[in-house]
């Protein structure tokens, strides 16, 4: 069986697939090894080398490539400038090739859905991992937050012009436009490696917008990390605290993350609460004062009474459903 080593063509490359050593060793194990003229020169082999070692040397690549049953190689065939054809023209039928096919490894595709705080900062995270990124919010103020992070903003035409509160929260979709969030979702989903999830209307259990037939259309491979399971999960399939593999496609479904990163979060937190402490205290006294704007959003009982508005709101709304 005869082996040839052609002289690489690529501009710059300078390698060689076989050294003089080891045409030795497989000219000891019986094989005929063809070296192309000047094949080793750039790597500092020369062709005295090759042939004290037992090979041939041939004088171009069409002698070369005539004859190899095995073509060893360091780059993939390329058109042959000199010989005006393709080297893998220029191989006989049957020929083994040995070469590098590097490819392309393209990048993740990921789909952020919610862009608030946890969202954008999975946007930046999966960016500066190199992922391509998408995200999605049904508040359209926050397209220009995605794309300042270097994502891409999905667009749907839900028919709502007034999906923000004046606190800057989103509102809840109507049924019908979360049924059309829904459908025009699950056209898109399909093309992503990973989704991750973090849609939440304060107060109010996650909105659905994966379903289970959104997963099973999904490519197996992918993953769903459900960032709202802690309120239901925005996927359908998502169960607490739990990984689970459905059709080939992972769904997390995490619902203490910070707990985590105890001591980063532990700082943030205490940050927090010492802040709003200082609001409850005047003269080293608590005096709770309901005019302020703090206190009075964040109290929710007191004197034996519910006075926060959206928990009393969210409680009347749980006792009719
Ligand atoms: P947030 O209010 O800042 O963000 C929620 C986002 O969801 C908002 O931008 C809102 O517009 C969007 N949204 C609401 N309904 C939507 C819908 N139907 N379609 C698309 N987008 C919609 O809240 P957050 O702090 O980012 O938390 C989101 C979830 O992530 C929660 O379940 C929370 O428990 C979880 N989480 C948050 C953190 C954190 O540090 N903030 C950490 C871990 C997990």
């Amino acid at each position: 069986m005869k082996i040839g080593v052609p002289r690489e063509i690529v501009p710059g490359e300078r390698r060689v697939a076989l050294t003089p050593d080891a045409a030795a060793a497989l000219a000891k194990l019986g094989l005929t090894v063809l070296v192309e003229a000047g094949a080793g020169s750039g790597a500092f082999f020369s062709d005295a080398a090759y042939e004290k070692a037992g090979a041939s040397i041939v004088p171009d690549a069409a002698a070369l490539y005539g004859q190899a049953d095995v073509v060893l190689k360091v780059q993939k065939p390329q058109e042959h400038s000199t010989l005006g054809q393709h080297e893998v023209d220029l191989m006989r039928e049957g020929t083994v090739l040995v070469a590098f096919f590097a490819g392309t490894v393209f990048a993740a595709k990921v789909l952020v859905m919610g862009a608030g705080v946890a969202g954008l900062q999975a946007i930046a995270t999966t960016r500066r991992l190199g992922a391509q990124v998408w995200g999605y919010d049904v508040r359209p103020v926050v397209k220009e937050q995605v794309e300042s992070l270097g994502a891409k903003f999905l667009e749907f035409n839900l028919g709502v012009t007034d999906a923000e509160d004046k606190g800057g929260y989103a509102k809840a979709l109507s049924a019908d436009a979360s049924r059309k969030q829904q459908e025009l979702l699950a056209e898109k989903s399909k093309e992503f490696d990973v989704i991750i999830t973090t849609a939440l209307v304060p107060g109010r259990a996650a909105p659905r917008l994966i379903t289970k037939e959104n997963v099973a259309a999904m490519r197996p491979g992918s993953v769903i990390v459900d960032l709202a399971a802690e309120a239901g999960g925005n996927c359908e399939l998502t169960e607490p605290d739990r990984v689970i593999t459905v059709n080939g496609v992972t769904i997390h479904g995490p619902t203490n993350l910070p707990a985590t990163v105890p001591v980063h979060a532990s700082q943030l937190y205490a940050r927090n609460v010492t802040e709003l402490l200082k609001e409850f205290v005047k003269d080293g006294a608590l005096a709770l004062d309901f005019t302020d704007e703090v206190i009075n959003a964040t109290c929710v009982t007191h004197g034996g009474e519910i006075v926060n508005e959206a928990v009393k709101a969210a409680m009347a709304g749980e006792r009719t459903a």
